[in-house]
């Protein structure tokens, strides 16, 4: 736990956000009754798929070949991730973590944890990067390496793009850091939410043209 998220917790403790509960920001039995965990399926038109792979219909509609995701963004996770972006940062990042954890299958032990950068621009404002804390979290508790492969180069903003332009903005916006991992390592790439999956696409479709063979991604929560 950072030392910072450590005294706010002593000064004003963590309650749950859904039944107010003290000691923190998601309790259990909320998570387990209000959370919808989604199933197994293609991201895109939602048929039940092998460990969420993209079915062969719509592996032509993005470069993502296997998209994980938690839960549906309902009014519960939102503030969740509010309170990840805005306010009580480390508590959320860690229990977002663990219910990462707790929704994904066993991962081979070389598998690297990376994940979608803030601009640089959003990150001196924050003072963070939200998704590099989930990632960071998430690694830990498997065990795992997490390493920064991607950095963001500009701040443009996805807003009323359509899906086409979402995906062109967002195959500009991000670049590879040199290579920091064996091509044979398997790839997890994590973003908080997922809407159309044109950043999570561009991202993916930059590490697999950098030669690594088997990137999966994961997001925390999917739009409905
Ligand atoms: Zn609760
Ligand atoms: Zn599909």
């Amino acid at each position: 736990m950072k030392f910072i998220d450590k005294i706010i917790g002593l000064i004003a403790p963590h309650h749950c956000i859904i039944c107010n509960a003290e000691g923190t920001i998601l309790c259990q039995a909320c998570y387990l009754s209000e959370f919808i965990n989604q199933v197994s399926a293609c991201f895109i038109c939602e048929k039940a798929t092998v460990d969420s792979k993209v079915c062969d219909k719509c592996t032509s509609k993005t470069p993502i070949r296997r998209l994980r995701v938690s839960t549906y963004l309902d009014p519960h996770v939102q503030k969740l991730i509010y309170n990840l972006k805005f306010s009580r940062t480390y508590a959320c990042a860690r229990r977002i973590a663990e219910i990462l954890d707790d929704t994904s299958p066993l991962l081979f032990s070389n598998t690297v944890v990376t994940f979608v950068p803030s601009s640089p621009s959003r990150m001196r404002a924050r003072g963070y990067d939200h998704a590099k804390l989930i990632a960071k979290e998430f690694a830990r508790i498997r065990g795992l390496k997490c390493k920064p492969l991607l950095s963001k180069t500009n701040n443009s903003r996805q807003v009323g793009a359509n899906k086409k332009q979402r995906l062109q903005q967002a195959r500009s916006s991000y670049r590879l850091k040199s290579r920091q991992v064996e091509l044979d390592s398997p790839i997890i790439l994590i973003d908080d939410i997922v809407t159309t999956g044109a950043t999570l696409g561009a991202c993916a479709e930059l590490l697999k043209k950098a030669g690594y063979k088997d990137v999966s991604c994961m997001a925390f929560a999917k739009k409905f």
